[in-house]
């Protein structure tokens, strides 16, 4: 038994990516991971190698990796319409191929942003946004606006090392520099918290957020309709006064805003009203994202393709179309005939297809996939980038090895065994590959 610490890693067990972990393994295991949440901590034991886990399965039988690898070229190259779908939980290395993959089968490529914060890349296209980094938030922030989220469960490190307890450079006493105010559908354990916690009627995220616009722009609103959302008008003001006398503010926002029916507006109307309150002071409204690396996900569609999620690459070129080219819809209609999850294909919706399933833990009940490919745990065994919930790239520094491939390896072999068969649209043939 060999004992190791290193310090420094990055845990991707959420969208914090938090890299002031020291974790100590005993050559073969995690044993602690030092700094980190009780989720963190979790995510980096279960993700120790396993050593009794087969190169590969087809068909749930142990076979060889040149085998499984062989056989997912096929199948995708045999697919119509094949999809690669990401949970976002590889690095941005394994992402990248990824897309090459789509491109070279003429496939279209997801992720899980799709079910999740898509609808708040829309409501960006639509209004646009003002961001920061969460360096920014610590050290500048001094009012906080939390809505339709629940950090203290999804996120457990968040307000402490990043938004609402550090001393930043203009927040040196932490805590007692910052206001903190909660709204949501229900009491959550962010409240105990929060100076102020206003419970919303479900539902009326839109509402409340355009009567805050309107209120701001000196306009008339209807006290009975804003009322229904669970607010007097008088709340309202009081809280943009307060947001008004900040001279940092920052809103982050959840799936309670952007999972919700009509999330893209929702998320729009707390853009417009961060873009809104600059003419007062300084205000930014971030995404709180989960899943380790979905934002690394979205960052290498976006450089590769131009889209965040949802991207078609059957015409040869990008196209992109939520509703039409994602993951949910897609298996509704029955549009595709093959699928590559990064991460676990348990979910349902692939039952229908010849499924191919490349992560750290093979499927062993609900759906089985045809192909199942064992790889290292991104930032536990395997090296490479991920990236923050506010855009920014980290790098893994994995405190064990594998003796299993990484994604990005995998990936890569399909990629160069699809590469050897015919082209799926006679006009690429010899043309550069866009990742
Ligand atoms: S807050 Fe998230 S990234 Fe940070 S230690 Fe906990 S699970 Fe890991």
């Amino acid at each position: 038994m060999t004992l190791a610490v290193v310090k420094h890693a990055t845990c991707t067990g959420c969208g914090c990516a938090c890299d002031d972990i020291e974790v100590h393994t005993d050559g073969a295991r995690v044993t602690r991971a030092v700094n980190a949440c009780e989720l963190g901590e979790t995510w980096f034991r279960d993700h120790s190698p396993n050593p009794n886990l087969p190169p590969a399965l087809i068909d749930s039988k142990p076979a060889s990796l040149a085998d499984a690898v062989a056989l997912a070229a096929d199948l995708l190259h045999a697919a119509n319409l094949p999809l690669i779908y990401d949970h976002g939980y590889s690095t941005c290395e394994a992402q990248r191929e990824a897309v090459a993959l789509a491109e070279s089968v003429g496939g279209i490529i997801d992720s899980y942003t799709s079910q999740c914060h898509g609808p708040s890349f829309v409501a960006t296209q639509l209004v646009g946004k003002v961001s920061c980094t969460l360096g920014e938030v610590k050290n500048r922030a001094d009012f906080l606006l939390y809505w339709g989220c629940n950090p203290a469960e999804t996120h457990p490190r968040h307000t402490s090392r990043y938004a609402l307890h550090p001393a930043g450079k203009f927040t040196p006493r932490g805590r007692r520099d910052r206001t903190m105010v909660l709204v949501d559908v229900e009491e959550t354990a962010t409240a105990k918290d929060a100076d102020q916690f206003f419970r919303i009627r479900e539902g009326t995220d839109f509402e409340a957020l355009s009567a805050m616009v309107a209120l701001l722009r000196g306009q008339p609103v209807d006290e009975r309709r804003v009322a229904e959302t669970g607010f007097t008008v008088a709340q309202l003001r009081a809280l943009l006064d307060r947001m008004k006398a900040a001279r940092f503010g920052v809103m982050f926002f959840g799936l309670g805003l952007a999972a919700t029916r009509g999330g893209h507006g929702n998320v729009g109307a707390a853009y417009r009203l961060a873009m809104e309150l600059n003419a007062f002071t300084k205000f930014v409204a971030l995404p709180m994202r989960q899943h380790g690396n979905l934002v690394g996900s979205d960052m290498v569609l976006r450089w590769t393709t131009g889209y965040p999620f949802g991207v078609s690459l059957s015409r040869g070129y990008p196209r992109y179309n939520p509703g039409e080219f994602t993951t949910t819809d897609l298996i509704a209609r029955g549009d595709i005939d093959a699928a590559l999850v990064l991460g676990s294909s348990a979910a349902p919706g692939f039952a229908n297809v010849p499924t191919i399933e490349i992560g750290p833990k093979l499927t062993r009940t609900g759906t089985i996939p045809r192909v199942q490919i064992a790889t290292a745990a991104t930032g536990v065994s395997a090296a490479g980038t991920v990236c923050r919930m506010d855009d920014l790239p980290m790098p893994l520094r994995p405190a064990l090895t594998s003796a299993l491939p990484t994604d990005e390896d995998i990936l890569n072999r399909v990629l160069a065994e699809v590469r050897k068969k015919p082209a799926w649209y006679p006009q690429l043939k010899g043309e550069a590959q866009i990742a």
